[in-house]
């Protein structure tokens, strides 16, 4: 039968129109399914929609030759303190990938070179999907903490503070990267995260990962290329 309709969206939503600033109604649209934010102005083009879409978190999974990741503790809220790796919403005018490699930089003032997709981990409930790749850092790049970061540092996998990383997405794909790492090769998970309402973004008993697949690995080329 027909796909499942989204869950219910329990986040923020915008209220006035980006166009003329009349405030928005609720309501479907004409040709539409789903209820929508429509300008009230009937000075606004008939019937202007306002559409809110899921926002895309793109960030880097960076490995040194002693096989140990890249870990941010951040410096800004939400999770202050706690461990991440570098990741963050995407800009319009890049790709995803040069958006993970632009985070790196920003965050952990890393220079890196993007390998291979690595994870795509979706959360309807909050809006968001994330893009991680598997980078490495260019050869005799530094690595620091950028504005947003209170330090960075390469931690063995079997010490990664799960139990202190901020988001659950990033715990699901850290455990997907130790078990690729453990069979011996990489390849290219997806899965969805289901959270409670109202949950923290890093409770582990508020989320269940659920879809999860996996595929062989994918080559990725270097950015920047003309070819
Ligand atoms: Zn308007």
């Amino acid at each position: 039968g027909p796909p499942p309709p989204p869950r219910e969206w329990l986040g923020w939503r915008a209220k006035f129109c980006g166009e003329c600033g009349a405030p928005l109604e609720r309501r479907v649209p004409g040709g539409d399914s789903l209820e929508r934010g429509v300008c009230s102005s009937p000075a606004c083009a008939p019937e202007r929609v306002v559409y809110e879409n899921p926002k895309v978190v793109v960030g880097c999974i960076v490995r040194d030759s002693a096989g140990r990741v890249l870990l941010c503790r951040r410096a800004i809220e939400p999770c202050r303190g706690q461990w991440t790796v570098p990741a963050g919403f995407m800009e319009l005018g890049e790709s995803a990938a040069e958006g993970a490699a632009r985070e790196t930089w920003e965050e952990a003032e890393a220079c890196v070179r993007v390998e291979a997709p690595f994870a795509q981990v979706d959360i309807p409930v909050i809006g968001q999907v994330y893009l991680l790749y598997r980078a490495s850092l260019e050869e005799g790049s530094r690595f620091g903490a950028g504005p947003e970061t209170l330090e960075s540092k390469f931690l063995p996998l079997d010490e990664v503070p799960y139990d202190d990383l901020a988001f659950s997405s990033v715990v699901t794909a850290l455990r997907f990267f130790a078990a690729d790492v453990e069979a011996g090769s990489f390849g290219f998970h997806s899965c969805v995260i289901d959270k409670d309402p109202g949950s923290s973004p890093s409770d582990p008993a508020s989320y269940r990962v659920t879809q999860a697949s996996r595929v062989p690995p994918l080559p990725y080329p270097a950015l920047g290329g003309g070819g």
